[in-house]
């Protein structure tokens, strides 16, 4: 057995033939940016969202600052974003000049507490990102409500779930990101929807912050060689949208392989008091781009180790919380005060399992058994 943490290898095969000649197809034009299939997939991608806009960049850390970029933000305003995520989440809040506020994160959801982010506001507080972590959705209706009374703007960072369904109070459902003022996601190859190299993208339902984001994005011009503001280089090339364009049509299927293999991992951890597998918030479905266990008094570095020796790869999102990294050491004094005991406890006890498109019953079985076993040893 082969076990990868993410296996592209296997997924690629499946669909080789489509893909081979998605890109032959772009060689053969020469139309490596701005090919008709950029607009294609953007098209089809926002009918799949149900959103009025998708636009693409080059990654999805170009998306957050585009983001950013795109409302009228100043150096100096706050912007909230959870502690526990990755850092691109933060980087480029902090890259533009403005205060990054980190928030405390939910015990059994992993995403930002809502009491602690309605309590961490200030007259300097302008936006808040939201991150979907893991597969599944922020409790966006509360995030939505507080942002509403203060006047904020909500971008959701839906780097990790994409596809992932919230299900609204009053009984509406939307795609994860097209809920705030602005909605990011990454297609770096291990996320739900991957590409084969960088690729990222925006929404948004508002016709002015579309044009504004697509601008910016495009050296801040509107009409060719006319600079109406500093903007980036970020684009889409026209082979990743190529792939992307197959691999949309895969996508439900592969967020159902990712959730079948969840349900199966779920099962057979059912009886083992040394891991909490991952919960399943009320408001939306989760579509696993990680399976995330915490543990319960286990020693995780050692257990890692044996797995290792089975051949078992497992990672560590997230082994340092953002409020301890070097990096943000200028920005301690802003956000003195506030306790990341969540954010702490986690970044001490989770551990990911391998989770993927190409998961089998026996691998699955596998893996649990030998998790199950050696904590036990
Ligand atoms: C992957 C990721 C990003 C950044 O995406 P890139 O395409 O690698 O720049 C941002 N936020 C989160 C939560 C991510 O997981």
């Amino acid at each position: 057995m082969n076990i990868q943490m993410c296996d592209l290898k296997g997924q690629y095969l499946k669909i080789k033939e489509e893909i081979n000649t998605a890109i032959q197809d772009v060689i053969d034009s020469t139309a490596f940016i701005k090919g008709k299939e950029v607009d294609q997939f953007q098209d089809e991608l926002a009918s799949y969202l149900g959103v009025k806009h998708v636009i693409g960049c080059a990654n999805g850390t170009d998306a957050l600052q585009i983001a950013l970029m795109a409302l009228d933000l100043k150096p100096g305003d706050e912007v909230i974003t959870p502690d526990f995520t990755f850092i691109a989440t933060v980087e480029v809040v902090a890259l533009l000049g403005m205060t990054p506020i980190l928030v405390d994160v939910d015990p059994s959801n992993f995403t930002i507490d809502i009491q602690k982010l309605e309590e961490a506001i200030t007259p300097k507080t302008k936006a808040i990102i939201p991150v979907h972590l893991f597969g599944q959705c922020a409790n966006m209706d509360e995030i939505m409500r507080v942002a509403k009374k203060h006047n904020l703007y909500v971008i959701e960072d839906t780097a990790q779930a994409l596809g992932a369904d919230y299900y609204h109070a009053d009984g509406r459902t939307s795609k994860a990101g097209t809920i705030g003022t602005i909605g990011t996601t990454s297609f770096f190859p291990s996320k739900n929807l991957g590409c084969y190299g960088d690729g990222g993208a925006l929404f948004t339902n508002d016709d002015a912050l579309a044009a504004e984001i697509r601008s910016i994005a495009n050296h801040g011009m509107k009409v060719r060689y006319h600079h109406d503001r500093i903007g980036v280089n970020s684009r889409l090339d026209t082979i990743q949208a190529a792939i992307l364009r197959v691999k949309l049509k895969y996508l439900d299927s592969y967020n159902e392989a990712r959730i079948e293999a969840a349900n199966a991992y779920d099962c057979l951890f059912n009886s083992c008091p040394s891991v909490v597998t991952p919960a399943r918030v009320k408001w939306g479905n989760h579509i696993f781009h990680q399976y995330t266990l915490k543990l319960v008094n286990a020693d995780r570095d050692k257990l890692q180790k044996k797995l290792a020796e089975q051949g078992i790869p497992t990672m560590v999102y997230y082994p340092i919380p953002l409020h301890k990294q070097k990096a943000f050491e200028p920005y301690r004094e802003s956000n003195l005060g506030r306790s990341f005991k969540v954010s702490d406890m986690l970044a001490s006890s989770v551990l990911s399992l391998p989770m993927h498109t190409e998961l089998t019953d026996e691998i699955v079985k596998f893996i649990a058994n030998s998790v199950i076993q050696s904590i036990k040893d």
